[in-house]
């Protein structure tokens, strides 16, 4: 894989990812190895492996303890923020309050007991994606640009980004969810649209709802407001459902047991996405507790009424944002449906009612429409955009104000107000009197509209490091607020005083340099890890393939083959299956030994078989299919399989060239 692979958008979702890449003058979405262009965000942990996507998700009713998702709802949060209090009541994996509030994911790997990060677990994800991009491409991609929410704070932006490092990636650009598809909207109508036209993004997905309004001009898209909820989406909806069905089961006890409960989960999630498209559903779950089966109806009226509080939640954004662009509805020239949630045909008419009766604009595909934009992000930062994307350049804006408590009634003095375009950077002199005892200086940043600091939310500490007390006895200190292109904050201070640059020293909450590096290390040797045990089941399966198509050559040859050379080869293949049953974790040496051993045993019968009624053995073709002339035969297979292509190229090309002077 030497080849400089392009570089690839990763939309990094609360329930599913998707990834992207700008390839042959337009956008490609980048199906799975299963074929899907979306991605469970999902990792299980078990004895023997690490599963990562839709094999992580098929297997998390039997081991619900140790898959985790949401790693979305946890990323840069403190373990005591009421909505991770609240998530882990409905999560069947423990988590636990880490070091500096940091949450911390429980699981067993591999017989162990393991802590992860939500940056691990995210990282684990878009490993993923990186993978499966590597696999389209053929070559090893470094660069991605990586979208958020366009509510996420400072907090859940940075640890995003330290998730892209730990995972291997280059993050050129952290962009918000809602300017991506204002991206990909912005080319799919470029041949239709002229002038100056003011989108609104209605981006509802698993997890997080994103409302922005967007100013597009010939390739140049400028956010004008945005707003939002980080914790409003598809799993809210589905867990209201799970709510409404636990109330009618409690006499069956259900509500403890963690299995049955994401049983009900998944029947619930398939049951809403049924009611987008029809007016009833079924749900029928055998021996969902306790031997009960469960059968249920239920009908979108109903599902409607139990969401009704969160959909009209969903519209508080949206009024949100047209007043602080300043807008009325008749200003919005579109209004563009994003998220797989926007389905839901209450949702899509409560925002039509909104806009007064406005057609809304369906015409992206909700589910990969920002993994588009942000590969065109990508193909730009990185100069491998054709002239169709060129020009394209985006202006967001912050979802919050930031500033700091100053004065001594705790009032809260805005340095970024909401809604800024960034990057920006501004300044603010504060006076300390911090005495010799004192050790350093803090300086809490908080983000909000309220007037007071403690009604805003903490989002960092900075700890400025000791310095010498001026004679005046107080420092006058300027503080330096810089937002960079990904909306993440990074603080400066200067001594007015003495004119020196003042070290910040403790940054609470984020990860640190050596630690980040040592999960760089450990997801490499997951990474390894699982290559391995790769190796090992295709070894094994070989083994296995080899050993029952040796059993159906025998039973074919039945009479040309000599009693006693039967049942040796019988009695040899009975005694492997035997073994590979009791030796299913081997490693993948032990497997290769066994299989030369069956080999040495059958090839010579089986030739000599052959050679006895006057031809050759025969040869596969295809070498993965299970073969009669066992595995050692796999090179000639292949060889042959080397020649015919060569053929058929050769003969195409002639064809081709015939074809060009016709
Ligand atoms: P996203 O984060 O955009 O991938 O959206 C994922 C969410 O969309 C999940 O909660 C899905 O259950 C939800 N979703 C997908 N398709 C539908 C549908 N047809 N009706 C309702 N919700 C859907």
């Amino acid at each position: 894989m030497a080849v400089r692979a392009p570089a690839i958008g990763i939309d990094l979702g609360t329930t599913y990812s998707c990834v992207s890449v700008w390839q042959h003058d337009r956008v490609e979405v980048i199906a799975n190895d299963q074929g899907n262009r979306t991605t469970p965000s999902c990792v299980g942990f078990r004895d023997t492996e690490r599963l990562i996507g839709d094999a992580a998700k098929n297997q998390v009713v039997m081991n619900p303890a140790n898959t985790v998702f949401d790693a979305k709802r946890l990323i840069g949060r403190r373990f005591s923020d009421a909505s991770v209090q609240s998530d882990i009541k409905l999560w069947p994996f423990k988590v636990i309050g880490g070091t500096a509030e940091k949450p911390m994911v429980v699981v067993n790997y591999k017989g162990e007991e393991k802590q992860f990060a939500a940056e691990e677990i995210s990282a684990m994800v878009l490993m993923k994606m990186r993978g499966i991009a590597e696999t389209y491409l053929g070559s090893n991609v470094k660069n991605a640009v990586v979208t958020v929410p366009a509510y996420f704070n400072d907090s859940q932006r940075q640890a995003t980004k330290d998730a892209g490092v730990i995972a291997g990636l280059n993050v050129m650009r952290i962009i918000n969810e809602p300017t991506a598809a204002a991206i990909a909207y912005g080319l799919d109508k470029k041949a239709t649209s002229v002038g100056e036209k003011n989108v609104l993004i209605f981006d509802l997905g698993g997890g997080t709802l994103d409302v922005s309004i967007v100013t597009i001009v010939e390739g140049c898209f400028k956010v004008k407001a945005t707003s939002g909820d980080t914790h409003l989406g598809g799993e809210d909806f589905d867990n209201e459902m799970v709510n409404h069905f636990v109330q009618r089961l409690k006499r069956k006890g259900i509500s403890g047991d963690q299995r049955s409960l994401r049983r009900l989960k998944i029947a619930c999630e398939r049951a809403k996405r049924t009611l987008s498209s029809t007016a009833q559903t079924t749900i029928a779950i055998d021996s969902l507790y306790d031997g009960f089966d469960f059968y249920s109806t239920i009908t979108r009226a109903r599902f409607e009424e139990m969401n009704m509080d969160l959909f009209r939640k969903c519209m508080v954004p949206v009024e949100k944002c047209l007043r602080d662009a300043m807008m009325g509805h008749s200003n919005i020239h579109d209004v563009v449906l994003v998220g797989g949630s926007t389905r839901i045909p209450k949702v899509q008419q409560l925002l039509q009612d909104f806009f007064n009766g406005k057609e809304l604009c369906k015409s992206i595909n909700p589910d990969e429409a920002v993994a588009c934009g942000a590969a065109v992000q990508a193909a730009v930062l990185s100069g491998e955009g054709n002239e169709k994307v060129k020009y394209v350049e985006t202006f967001d804006v912050t979802p919050l104000s930031l500033g700091l408590e100053t004065s001594e009634d705790g009032a809260m003095t805005v340095l970024i107000p909401r809604n800024t375009t960034i990057p920006t950077k501004k300044k603010k002199i504060i006076s300390s009197t911090y005495s010799d005892e004192q050790p350093g200086m803090w300086i809490p940043v908080y983000e909000g509209e309220g007037t007071m600091a403690w009604d805003n939310n903490l989002l960092r500490e900075f700890e400025l490091s000791v310095i010498p007390l001026p004679p005046s006895g107080f420092h006058r200190v300027s503080v330096c607020f810089d937002i960079d292109a990904n909306g993440i904050l990074n603080l400066s201070a200067k001594d007015k005083t003495t004119g020196q640059s003042i070290t910040i020293t403790d940054d609470k909450g984020r990860l640190s340099k050596d630690e980040i590096e040592k999960m760089v290390l450990e997801s490499e040797k997951y990474k390894s890890e699982d290559e391995e045990h790769k190796e090992e089941v295709e070894t094994k399966n070989a083994l296995e393939n080899y050993a029952y198509g040796m059993m159906n050559t025998i039973k074919d040859a039945s009479k040309q083959l000599p009693a006693a050379d039967k049942k040796k080869i019988e009695h040899a293949i009975e005694s492997f299956i035997q073994w590979l049953d009791g030796n299913q974790l081997a490693e993948a040496d032990e497997f290769e030994d066994k299989m030369k051993e069956l080999e040495s045993i059958c090839n010579p019968i089986i030739a000599k078989m052959y050679q006895g009624a006057g031809g050759e053995a025969p040869i596969e073709i295809e070498d993965d299919a299970p073969t009669s002339s066992g595995i050692g035969s796999n090179n000639v297979g292949r060889e042959i399989k080397v020649n015919v292509l060569w053929c058929s190229f050769f003969v195409e090309f002639i064809f081709n060239i015939l074809l060009y002077f016709w």
